[in-house]
C-alpha cells in the first residue's frame, strides 16, 4: 500500500491518469525540507538531485528512480560535521487492484480508480537507503580535540567501551529504519 504524508509537497504527486503511455522524465531538487516533511532529521543539511522516470504501460506503472546529492552528518567517531555523497537508483513497479498480487519491496500496489503516484516516499526511501552503516571521516582527518574529550568522558579503561560507539551507531540506525517502518 502507498504510504500517505500529508506533508509531502505537492510536486511529488504525479497525475498519471491524463498521461499517454510511454516515458516521462520528471526532475526534482530534495534538500532539508523535503525531510522534515517527513518528520526526518538525520540530516543537519542536504541536497539532492532527483531524476525519476514514470513509465505508463497498459496495465502498470514503472518508476525508475535515480538520486545523487550530499548529506551533511554528524562523525560517529568525533561528532564533526561530516559531508556524505550519495548516489543510487531504483525501480519500482506499480500494480493496480486489490490485492491479488503479491506486494513486494519493488512492486507496489494502489487502488484500482488511483490517477496520481505520490512519489515522495519512493525517493525518500531511497535516499535513506544510501546511508553508509559507518558514517565517519578518515581516521586522520577526524578532529583530534573532540575525540580526546569524548574518551574523557567515557568512564572506566578504554578497551571496555570500545563497544560503546557502535551501540550509539546502532541506535541511530534503528531510529533510520523506524522512520521507514
Ligand atoms: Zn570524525
Amino acid at each position: 500500500m502507498q504510504k500517505h504524508h500529508h506533508k509531502v509537497p505537492k510536486e511529488f504527486f504525479l497525475p498519471f491518469a491524463g498521461l499517454k503511455l510511454g516515458k516521462h522524465a520528471y526532475n526534482f531538487k530534495v534538500g532539508t525540507t523535503f525531510f522534515q516533511a517527513f518528520e526526518n532529521d538525520a540530516f543537519d543539511a542536504c541536497a539532492f538531485d532527483v531524476t525519476l522516470i514514470l513509465e505508463k504501460k497498459e496495465t502498470i506503472i514503472v518508476l525508475d528512480i535515480q538520486v545523487a546529492g550530499t548529506a551533511d552528518v554528524a562523525c560517529d567517531r568525533c561528532n564533526d560535521p561530516l559531508t556524505l555523497r550519495l548516489e543510487g537508483t531504483q525501480q519500482q513497479i506499480i500494480k493496480f487492484g486489490t490485492g491479488s498480487y503479491e506486494e513486494t519491496e519493488e512492486i507496489d500496489i494502489i487502488p484500482e480508480n488511483s490517477w496520481q503516484i505520490e512519489a515522495g516516499h519512493y525517493i525518500y526511501e531511497l535516499i535513506l537507503l544510501q546511508l553508509p552503516a559507518k558514517r565517519a571521516h578518515h581516521e586522520s582527518d577526524c578532529n583530534a580535540t573532540a575525540l580526546q574529550r569524548i574518551n574523557d568522558m567515557l568512564p572506566g579503561d578504554t578497551t571496555e567501551n570500545e563497544k560503546e560507539p557502535d551501540d550509539l551507531r546502532w541506535a541511530a540506525l534503528k531510529g533510520l529504519k523506524d522512520q521507514l517502518d
